[in-house]
């Protein structure tokens, strides 16, 4: 089949707008009569400074925040990566405001400092995680295999309201928060599961000084698909592979009072007397900070294909992320009205007031026969071009992710889909 006759419902890598392809295929070999590609250029270049700049405030102006008050930074460590990060550079900032505040009270008392500084780190230091999917998850895991179960708060696991399975988020009010934690974990966007926050959690929300909790979120997956109370975060992170470009840069949106001046970020011979782990020069965000991003060689292919897709997003939507949210709701009411309309057939895995707009998952069953049913649905579903609809395989299942590069009448053709299939004998 050719590139035309595909629409491709990947959960990530996901396809990419064709014209911004085009261009870089182009770009790749002479960027801008050059004589020389994208990707070969030095990251060091200014040509290289321009795209990033460009990326950055594109980015702030499609998602309508300051960059007077966020820091964008571009690294390559994968929504993998930032699991680590965020614990890393949270807890460097909790040790360092906790350092900052006996250091007032005790003077320089040096070896008083660290040893209420250590009693501190023992009875107070918390990170907090709600897990409403494998996503968040894996971070969880990830915090408590870098920093010790000890120091890790689970908040709330969805599991247990769902007979062991992700697919509800749970009541606010039944959530475990620490007190004072260094900071509170949640994925905004459940890609294997299907699952997203409705809207921003209100036990979180900063009271009218803007005082409340330090805020972390994983948006790998519907980044630039629905407005974002920025502000509500301290970091939000996501790798580009989803809405943003191609595999192979990821960003963080860092308020800026966690770096310097604001936060340093603690020495290593302090965090090994803290016994806390030590963070991988490449995963601290004061230093890719600092570098404008270049500390060490960025893909700057990768941060330009971004760069492209904020500008075609910008260029489509005059009002911006308000523009893509309307069509991405759009989209989304189209596929679960489809599925919703044959529920002797279709089955919806999450449940209806977590629905993710993005990851669309579902079972499909007929004649008692759940199996089966799924392959031929997928079969039939290829033949039309409709590809990449398959289940994560930890999960089974369909899913359909309805990312930004699908048009609206590819969610139309899918949608056409599921109801022909039920009505098919
Ligand atoms: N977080 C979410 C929500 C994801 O969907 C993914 C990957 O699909 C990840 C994190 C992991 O990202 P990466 O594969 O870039 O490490």
């Amino acid at each position: 089949p050719s590139r035309a006759d595909i629409t491709y419902f990947g959960a990530g890598p996901a396809a990419l707008p064709t014209d911004v392809l085009e261009a870089a295929s182009k770009a790749l070999l002479d960027y801008n009569g050059t004589g020389l590609g994208i990707a070969e250029h030095s990251h060091r270049s200014e040509l290289a400074t321009n795209i990033i700049n460009e990326a950055k405030a594109d980015l702030a102006n499609y998602l309508e925040f300051s960059p007077e008050n966020y820091e964008v930074i571009f690294m390559q460590a994968g929504g993998t990566g930032e699991f680590a990060a965020s614990v890393y550079n949270l807890v460097g900032a909790w040790v360092s405001r906790q350092h900052a505040a006996l250091e007032k009270e005790l003077g320089d008392d040096e070896e008083a400092i660290l040893a209420a500084l250590r009693k501190k780190v023992e009875t107070e230091l918390k990170v907090d995680y709600i897990v409403t999917g494998g996503w968040s998850l894996k971070a969880y895991q990830e915090a408590q295999r870098l920093l010790g179960p000890e120091y890790v708060n689970l908040v709330a696991d969805a599991r247990t309201i769902n007979d062991g399975k992700f697919g509800k988020i749970p009541d606010e009010s039944t959530w475990k928060l620490s007190k004072d934690a260094a900071y509170v974990y949640f994925c905004d966007n459940e890609t294997v599961d299907g699952v997203e926050f409705p809207a921003f959690p209100s036990v979180l929300t900063p009271d009218a000084n803007g005082n409340g909790p330090i805020v972390v979120a994983d948006m790998s997956s519907n980044i630039l698909s629905r407005r974002i109370p920025v502000n509500n975060y301290s970091l939000i992170f996501f790798g580009a592979q989803k809405n943003l470009g191609s595999t192979g840069v990821t960003v963080a949106i860092l308020k800026k009072s966690f770096l310097p001046p604001h936060t340093v970020q603690p020495s290593a011979p302090l965090l090994r007397k803290l016994g806390l782990p030590i963070p991988p020069i490449i995963l601290q965000y004061e230093i890719i900070a600092k570098n404008n991003s270049l500390y060490n060689t960025l893909s700057i292919f990768d941060v330009y294909i971004a760069g492209q897709v904020l500008k075609k997003l910008l260029n489509t939507y005059p009002d911006k992320v308000d523009g893509q949210q309307a069509v991405a709701e759009k989209k989304a009411s189209l596929i679960y009205g489809a599925l919703e309309a044959h529920p002797d057939v279709y089955r919806i895995v999450p449940d209806k007031t977590v629905r993710s707009k993005m990851n669309i998952c579902f079972r499909v069953t007929k004649n008692g026969d759940t199996d089966e049913t799924e392959k031929s649905f997928l079969k039939a579903a290829a033949v039309l071009g409709l590809t990449g609809l398959k289940g994560h395989r930890s999960v089974g299942g369909i899913r359909a992710s309805n990312y930004n590069s699908i048009p609206l009448e590819g969610a139309e053709k899918l949608a056409k889909f599921v109801h022909d299939f039920a009505k098919a004998s």
